[in-house]
């Protein structure tokens, strides 16, 4: 665990969230700040900086966060979701421990603003 890393916290039970689903090595959580009905954040609760380094070098597990977003978009928002990595400071990464932002339950437009 990266010690200032909120994610990892998390993971460890160390700092509260909202939990979606669990499982032994993917987290899933509501968003503090949603942006849309549905916006739940995929992640592993092993640290990796983004999903380029995550699928470097576990791409199994980056597999097993597509499947766990996709399957609370079933449940939440008919299975139509938007899927989004954030990856670097100029593409908006906040949190510099891979996730996935499911985004759903409203229509999204493109490019977004
Ligand atoms: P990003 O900007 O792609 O790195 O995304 C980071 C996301 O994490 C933002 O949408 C934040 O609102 C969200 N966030 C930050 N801290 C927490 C937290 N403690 N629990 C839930 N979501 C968080
Ligand atoms: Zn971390």
């Amino acid at each position: 665990m990266e010690g200032d890393c909120i994610f990892c916290q998390i993971a460890a039970g160390q700092a509260p969230a909202n939990v979606v689903s669990e499982t032994e090595r993917v987290l899933a959580i509501r968003d503090i700040d949603p942006q849309a009905p549905t916006h739940v954040l995929v992640l592993p609760k092993e640290h990796h900086n983004d999903v380029g380094s995550l699928s470097a070098v576990d791409p199994s597990l980056l597999a097993e966060m597509i499947a766990t977003g996709t399957q609370i978009a079933e449940n939440e928002c008919d299975g139509e979701f938007r899927l989004v990595f954030n990856t670097g400071r100029d593409a908006g990464q906040t949190v510099f421990h891979v996730h996935g932002h499911v985004l759903g339950g409203r229509p999204m437009t493109w490019p977004p603003g």
